[in-house]
């Protein structure tokens, strides 16, 4: 039932006139309460500033070694039906190694084409599912709310720790019930930070998929940036092309990681749904470190 609008607006003047009477009672000491609001309010955001800048800064210094490839990179993915549904919830317990070893695959094969030396660049295990789920971003939370929300999701990877699985990466799976989620919220990787959050579809049919999305935000947490047009979500040329100098140019055959799509010209692209049609293009590989 909706409280009756004569109510709540008798109830609103009543308050109003109160904060109007204290108001005149306390003026002489609203421009001091002022003051100190904006003090404190400038002491916690310098306070948060350099909390980031001290965070950034020993994950910059992380980055560099993980992303010398001189040791494998460990990836621990912690899986969760995040609608809650059953159908989530059994993928979730399905989850194996045999499910993700096309990915470990794929980054072997990708630096091997760049020419880097190390033959397993990156193994990949499956961690435990979270007690809590990962906090999300803030809708519209501002500068502040996105570097306060970042804060707490590098917390939440950092809790992890004590699962016993070492990781250099962690990524949170959420899974989804494609009958009742027809589209998913974005995903994402912090550069950084190595933490990332993936949204997948708990369906056979989208195994690839989620292992192409899941590659894609495993490349954004080692610094790789995104290849795409947001309006359109068309890859960009050259550097979100798989074959840059195929002639024609379209249709493409391949996608390339951080471009996200197959370019089939026209406007037209569509997601590719193996990793088998999907490489790292010189850019990227340059940004993960790959190439000088
Ligand atoms: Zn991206």
């Amino acid at each position: 039932m909706r409280p009756g609008p004569a109510t709540r607006s008798s109830a609103w003047r009543r308050a109003a006139r109160l904060a109007r009477i204290q108001g005149q009672r306390q003026s002489h000491q609203v421009p001091l309460l002022h003051r100190q609001r904006g003090l404190l309010r400038g002491l916690r955001i310098a306070l948060l500033l350099l909390l980031l800048v001290v965070v950034a800064l020993g994950q910059w210094q992380a980055r560099v070694l993980v992303t010398a490839w001189e040791s494998p990179l460990w990836v621990v993915l912690h899986p969760l039906a995040a609608d809650g549904s059953e159908v989530a919830a059994q993928n979730v317990a399905m989850l194996d190694a045999e499910r993700v070893a096309p990915l470990e695959a794929f980054f072997a094969r990708e630096a091997r084409r760049h020419g880097v030396a190390i033959e397993q660049p990156v193994v990949v295990r499956i961690g435990s599912v979270p007690e809590s789920p990962p906090p999300l971003p803030p809708v519209d939370g501002g500068a502040l709310g996105i570097a306060w929300w970042s804060l707490k999701l590098r917390y939440w990877a950092f809790a992890l720790d004590a699962d016993g699985l070492p990781a250099d990466v962690r990524l949170a799976v959420r899974y989804f019930d494609p009958e009742r989620s027809r589209r998913l919220p974005h995903s994402l990787g912090l550069a950084e930070a190595r933490v990332g959050i993936v949204n997948a579809f708990a369906d056979q049919d989208y195994h690839g998929s989620n292992r192409v999305v899941i590659a894609h935000e495993l490349l954004h947490t080692l610094g790789a940036s995104d290849k795409y047009d947001p309006g359109s979500n068309l890859p960009r040329y050259p550097d979100g092309y798989a074959e840059p100098k195929r002639e024609p140019r379209h249709p493409q055959q391949l996608a390339e990681l951080m471009g996200g799509r197959i370019p089939l010209g026209n406007g037209e692209a569509h997601m590719p749904t193996s990793l088998d049609d999907v490489v790292i293009g010189t850019a990227s590989a340059r940004e993960i470190r790959w190439l000088e």
